[in-house]
């Protein structure tokens, strides 16, 4: 994509109307086209486009086959579809929405109603994209959230039971956060927590590796199929680097950097194992870390 311009996929197995909607749509947008159901579904997931607009009646696979396959695609799902038909009936357009179309229109086509449906459908995508985004991201570090992060843990936790790998977890916790957010103010503070939150991926970076900014000052790692000694390594790493991250505060005067307690646990789950052990135990080795006197890992093999 050279631009930002949005991509729209038009299915029709009739030339003039492929012609009529290129003709509408291709000065405000990319278009791919398909002209029966087999190229469509390979383009929709080849091509992900931002929308597509599909005929009902089509020699090989009808437009509701086409739609029901879309919706049962991984990689093609969540592309709103409006169904095109010459056929007013409310029945078809019953079916259409009951199938997952977010629309319905009738031929011969209405510039200004192509048009302005278009673009309606494409921004409530954009904005139910965003909002999935919203849900999953921690909007001040832009690291996973919470809900992520349990999602992902519990994805690596059976993954762990079924191939029998070790699955390892940090929490770390910085240190005395209350007293620098007395100290420095919120703001300072807030980007104490940023600063922090850039240490995690470049630690743990393969890709099922996940860093999660789970509460207030607390985040986690999920290392799948890494082992106690590996772990530690890591959460050694983290711990060294937070600890060298030297902050100028707001008004430049001072000089700032904290330390963190980390607990770490490795478990090779077993079917019967509940997740929701393994993840205290960890939170509680950060509460014996910070018992120590803070700025240390502590933590167990189960
Ligand atoms: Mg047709």
């Amino acid at each position: 994509m050279s631009d930002n311009r949005k991509r729209i996929m038009i299915v029709d197995d009739e030339n003039i109307n492929l012609a009529i909607l290129s003709q509408i749509l291709s000065p405000e947008y990319d278009l791919v086209t398909a002209m029966n159901g087999q190229d469509a579904l390979k383009r929709a997931e080849e091509n992900q486009p931002d929308l597509i607009l599909l005929d009902i009646v089509m020699p090989d696979i009808n437009g509701f086959d086409v739609l029901r396959k879309l919706k049962s695609s991984d990689a093609a799902k969540d592309i709103p579809v409006i169904i095109i038909t010459g056929r007013n009936n409310a029945d078809d357009e019953e079916k259409a929405f009951l199938l997952g179309a977010v629309d319905y229109m009738t031929k011969p086509f209405n510039n200004t109603i192509v048009m302005t449906r278009v673009k309606t459908h494409l921004q409530m995508a954009g904005q139910t994209q965003a909002i999935a985004r919203l849900n999953l991201e921690d909007a001040l570090t832009g690291l996973p959230n919470r809900h992520r992060f349990d999602m992902h843990i519990e994805r690596e936790w059976k993954r762990a039971i079924r191939e029998k790998k070790p699955l390892s977890l940090l929490i770390v916790d910085i240190d005395r956060f209350k007293a620098y957010n007395d100290a420095y103010g919120n703001i300072q503070g807030d980007e104490l927590l940023k600063a922090v939150a850039t240490v995690f991926p470049k630690s743990a970076r393969r890709p099922a590796d996940l860093s999660a900014r789970i509460s207030g000052e607390e985040f986690a790692v999920v290392l799948p199929d890494t082992v106690w000694e590996s772990a530690l390594l890591i959460a050694e790493n983290i711990r060294k680097t937070i600890k060298s991250t030297i902050l100028p505060t707001v008004d430049g005067m001072t000089q700032t950097s904290v330390t963190v307690s980390i607990g770490l646990v490795t478990k090779t789950p077993r079917a019967n194992d509940k997740i929701s052990d393994f993840f205290n135990w960890a939170d509680g080795s950060v509460y014996e870390a910070k018992r120590a006197g803070r700025d240390r890992i502590i933590g167990k093999v189960l």
